[in-house]
């Protein structure tokens, strides 16, 4: 579904990804870890055209997306959710999910609405409250709802987990383990590296920009340089 071919991606001077390649086929969740600064968002955002590489060629079902426009990507089918939820604070639930569904008819974005609330009732129950007023659990489902809203075949995950209690990480990962069992091919970022690997099939690991390993989740959870560097030994 996804190839990412020998892609850098620079900030200035900074060579924040080096000649990276990676591959999702459809049906898959595929985990990236590495350690801060290892260059796994700005992967993403490359991914969801938020950033241009410098080097390298991203194809997504056959068709080169290397140099297609935000916007464009999100019509094809790739949404992502992003690092910090980022949800508008003084817009409603409800606002927000719309904004999701910005590249679609507002028939479609009514029913789909509907459906989101049955998926998250929790949404459902605060649709009028202003989005900022919601837990951070209930910001990371929205930020989720608000990416599911244009009904993205690769939906791009960035550190869901973070800053939630453990309880909720669970019910952020069985949300994950959900979408993707109807359908959803999902790339996801995660500082919890042993959660994502237990919940995806292949994972990658970069450093400082840089492929250093990659194959089954099932297998690397339990690889020594794995358990040394990202699993606490
Ligand atoms: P984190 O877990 O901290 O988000 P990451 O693996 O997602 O880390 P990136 O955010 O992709 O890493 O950053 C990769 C490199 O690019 C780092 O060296 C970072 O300092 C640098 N970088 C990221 N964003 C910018 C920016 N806007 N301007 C300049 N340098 C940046």
């Amino acid at each position: 579904m996804l190839s990412i071919e020998n892609m850098s991606v620079n900030y200035g001077a900074i060579q924040a990804v080096r000649d990276l390649s990676v591959v999702v086929y459809e049906g898959e969740v595929v985990t990236l870890i590495g350690a801060n600064g290892a260059g796994k968002t700005t992967t993403l955002r490359a991914v969801s055209r938020l950033l241009k590489p410098v080097a390298g060629r991203i194809t997504f079902m056959g068709r080169d997306i290397t140099r297609l426009p935000a916007d464009e990507a999100v019509k094809l089918g790739i949404a992502q959710s992003p690092e910090g939820r980022q949800v508008l604070a003084r817009q409603s639930v409800q606002d927000n999910l719309e904004l999701g569904g910005y590249t679609r008819s507002n028939a479609e974005v009514k029913a789909d609405i509907d459906r989101m609330y049955g998926r998250f009732p929790r949404l459902g129950e605060r649709r009028s409250q202003m989005a900022g007023t919601l837990s951070g659990g209930e910001q990371q489902m929205l930020a989720i709802g608000r990416a599911l809203m244009s009904r993205p075949k690769l939906l791009l995950l960035d550190e869901p987990s973070l800053g939630l209690a453990p309880i909720i990480v669970r019910e952020i990962f069985d949300i994950i383990r959900e979408l993707n069992a109807q359908g959803v091919t999902i790339l996801l970022v995660e500082q919890n590296a042993r959660l994502a690997m237990q919940s995806s099939h292949r994972t990658y690991v970069l450093d400082a920009g840089q492929l250093t390993l990659q194959g089954n989740s099932a297998e690397l959870v339990s690889d020594e340089r794995v358990l040394q560097a990202y699993l606490g030994g």
